[in-house]
């Protein structure tokens, strides 16, 4: 196609390095113009006006617009739907063809093969490419060719496939002088015009953009060979922050992946696991699109849960009574970020202890994650509330207190997000109802006063759970 005009359409791959799309369009053909929509698809659905994602993007984007515009181009940034205005845009500016990175959500995919058939009218070519995994589709499958739905085996197969190719970075560098750039475009729209507004994103210091992914990388490097012992304690930091670069793709995969292997120990090898766990919950999601929408296991689609409203709200706001839990809640609603070890505790409380369906802790993670990826809050829910395909075993509940005294042993992190605890003593802070009156007194609490009695019993939720779950295997 030589001589032609292209275009590559970011998405969630909000960077110029080892991008595959970009490469691809820039090999092919002699200009290519760059573009970002601020779809009104998915800005319609969010809740809040201030939503740290779109802010992170926000910012994201005017960062890629400088580094094209560095090397010749610049970023064409549009609001509206992703779905007019991708052929639009192309139509106009003489494009043969649009260059994307695959989306493997169920409604992207429907938007992606809308806008291929519209560009098809114009005689406009479509293309798209792995680029957010390691392996995709069928590339890792058992040896009946089926997909895998045990995590162990699929990693193992997972490791045995991958060589040098799978992880080498596409050398875009090399083709930058065909970057485009058109006339008389208008600026990238304000947070205001986008009808949302600035929030603490930056004020937490989560820094957006591929420096800022850049940055937190080189924060978690040196950490990384201690990554297996310390990434469990939400007081320690131990995990590497990164998953919010993974999710709007400001750093390459093949990039996280090469560094993990390139070291010899226990830290980066459990670090990969976790890599691998990401593109399980990928291809989970492509051949299971149904996990969306329901239950994987089809036993569990008609639990009969509670859904208490009261006991929810309480749950969202960090008021259950269970000081790790309702820390844990007020962290990912002052940050937008939740620790892994948190997650797993709080979405095993409001399921087994609390009796909601898991479907209303994913949507209040979906609306308030950062890092938020329906893939992985998917699996992690669909894992927590024993439903999922390779799942906690139903009868596995999580004791919030044991947790809490095993993965917060001095309430460090409690106390971060529930200074009205400060006084308790470490053996105290994990169940205050159980502390002495003594002990209670001399903190200055009143339970039900300044923190809440817990809203329901642990054992006594325990059995119902069992009970709940068990009606249902039986079925
Ligand atoms: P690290 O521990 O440093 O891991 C490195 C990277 O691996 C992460 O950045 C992330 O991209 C990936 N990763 C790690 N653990 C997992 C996992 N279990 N599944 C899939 N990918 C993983 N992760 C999301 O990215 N988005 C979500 O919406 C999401 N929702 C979750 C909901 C529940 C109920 C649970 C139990 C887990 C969820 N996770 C989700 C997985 C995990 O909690 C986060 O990826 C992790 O806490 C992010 O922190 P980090 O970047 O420091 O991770």
């Amino acid at each position: 196609m030589a001589g032609s005009t292209a275009l590559c359409w970011f998405r969630r791959d909000l960077r110029i390095a080892d991008h595959a799309a970009l490469f691809h369009a820039l090999r092919a053909h002699e200009r290519v113009y760059c573009a970002f929509v601020f779809d009104t698809d998915i800005l319609g659905t969010l809740s809040k006006v201030d939503d740290r994602r779109v802010e992170f993007i926000w910012h994201s984007v005017s960062e890629l617009d400088e580094v094209l515009r560095k090397h010749g181009g610049r970023l064409i940034v549009h609001h509206g739907r992703a779905q007019d205005e991708v052929p639009r845009l192309a139509s106009k500016l003489n494009a043969k063809a649009v260059y994307a990175n695959h989306d493997y959500e169920p409604q992207a995919f429907a938007r992606d093969q809308a806008v291929a058939a519209m560009l098809a009218e114009n005689r406009i070519e479509f293309f798209s490419f792995k680029d957010q995994v390691i392996f995709e589709k069928d590339e890792v499958l058992t040896q009946a060719g089926r997909p895998f739905t045990v995590f162990t085996p699929f990693k193992n197969a997972w490791l045995k496939k991958l060589d040098e190719f799978f992880l080498k970075a596409y050398p875009v560098e090399n083709y930058l002088s065909r970057l485009a750039k058109t006339k008389n475009e208008a600026p990238i729209p304000s947070l205001e015009n986008l009808r949302f507004r600035g929030t603490n994103l930056l004020s937490l210091g989560i820094q957006p953009g591929m420096s800022g992914a850049r940055t937190t990388l080189q924060n978690f490097l040196p950490r990384m060979a201690g990554y297996k012992e310390r990434r469990d304690f939400p007081a320690t930091k131990g995990v590497s922050y990164l998953s919010v670069h993974n999710r709007f793709g400001t750093i390459s995969i093949r990039e996280l992946a090469r560094l993990a292997t390139a070291e010899n120990n226990e830290g980066a090898r459990t670090w990969l696991t976790e890599i691998i766990w990401r593109d399980f919950y990928f291809n989970i999601l492509y051949h299971f699109p149904h996990v969306a929408e329901r239950a994987f296991k089809a036993e569990y689609a008609n639990l009969k849960f509670e859904n208490d409203k009261y006991k929810f709200e309480a749950w969202c706001d960090g008021r259950t009574g269970y000081p790790l839990v309702d820390a844990a809640m007020r962290q990912i609603n002052h940050t937008g970020f939740m620790h892994n070890r948190l997650r797993m505790i709080v979405a095993s409380f409001l399921v087994k202890d609390l009796l909601i369906d898991w479907r209303w802790g994913e949507k209040y993670f979906a609306d308030n994650l950062n890092d938020f990826d329906l893939a992985a809050n998917n699996g992690g829910w669909q894992w927590a509330a024993s439903t999922g395909c390779d799942a906690q075993p139903y009868f596995r509940i999580f004791n919030p207190i044991t947790q809490s005294e095993k993965f917060d042993p001095e309430g460090r992190f409690i106390r971060r997000y529930l200074p009205e605890l400060e006084g308790l003593s470490g053996a105290a802070i994990h169940a205050p109802w159980l502390a002495s009156s003594m002990d209670i007194a001399s903190a200055g609490i009143v339970l039900g006063k300044q923190y809440p009695k817990p809203i329901v019993d642990h054992a006594t939720a325990r059995v119902k759970a069992l009970a709940l779950y068990g009606l249902a295997k039986e079925k």
